[in-house]
């Protein structure tokens, strides 16, 4: 599996190109900012991306969309909870930032457990509300990717509208955590991290 993790903007959102090295067929994750470097990016690792799928709607991960959507002529995916964030720049968070007008629409609503292929790669969707209502995380070929839910030593905020403290932590317990201990997690920001590190060390979430 190909992947690439680029980290962009203000908020330092990890956007990652991921892909099957065989049949060239890629997905962006996250395109938060930076549009340049991600086309970069891309062109480099000589994918044709054919999705580009959101964790959630706020605007650190959905700020270079248009420009990656023009670019590659990708599908953009989001989990339908979180569908209406995108159009609406209060929800999506965009007013409060130096790109102030995001309204964006989706070409495909995702939900839990919707399974499509990258090339000869599964991608499992795992809605994981909490953060958002519409929170996603992508099990690519056995890889966590969490956007804003599980992060190393940290979890997503809940105080935006729509973020719900109890829902994170359950989607974390009995989403996340069902995963093998070496799992390997690539979170919205900062580190890498597994998710034996997280179940024995994270400070958010009590194990009973
Ligand atoms: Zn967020
Ligand atoms: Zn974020």
């Amino acid at each position: 599996m190909f992947l690439k993790q680029i980290t962009v903007g203000l908020y330092q959102t990890n956007c990652y190109v991921a892909g099957c090295q065989e049949t060239k067929k890629g997905v962006v994750i996250d395109p938060g900012d930076e549009a340049q470097n991600l086309k970069e990016a891309i062109k480099k690792s000589g994918l044709k991306i054919e999705y580009i799928i959101l964790t959630h709607g706020h605007v650190d991960h959905i700020g270079a969309v248009s420009l990656i959507k023009e670019f590659t002529g990708a599908e953009v995916l989001i989990h339908k909870d979180d569908s209406k964030m995108l159009k609406n720049p209060e929800e999506n968070l965009s007013v409060h930032t130096h790109i102030p007008n995001i309204k964006l629409g989706a070409d495909r609503f995702l939900e839990d457990g919707d399974v499509f292929d990258i090339g000869k790669l599964k991608c499992k969707v795992i809605h994981t509300p909490g953060h958002t209502p519409g929170s996603i995380s992508l099990d690519i070929d056995g890889k966590l990717f969490t956007g804003d839910t599980l992060f190393a030593g940290s979890i997503g905020r809940t105080d935006f509208p729509g973020g719900s403290f109890k829902n994170i932590v359950k989607s974390i317990k009995e989403k996340l955590y069902s995963y093998p201990d070496n799992t390997k997690v690539y979170p919205g920001h900062g580190p890498c991290t597994s998710i034996k590190e997280e179940k024995t060390s994270n400070p958010f979430i009590r194990r009973d």
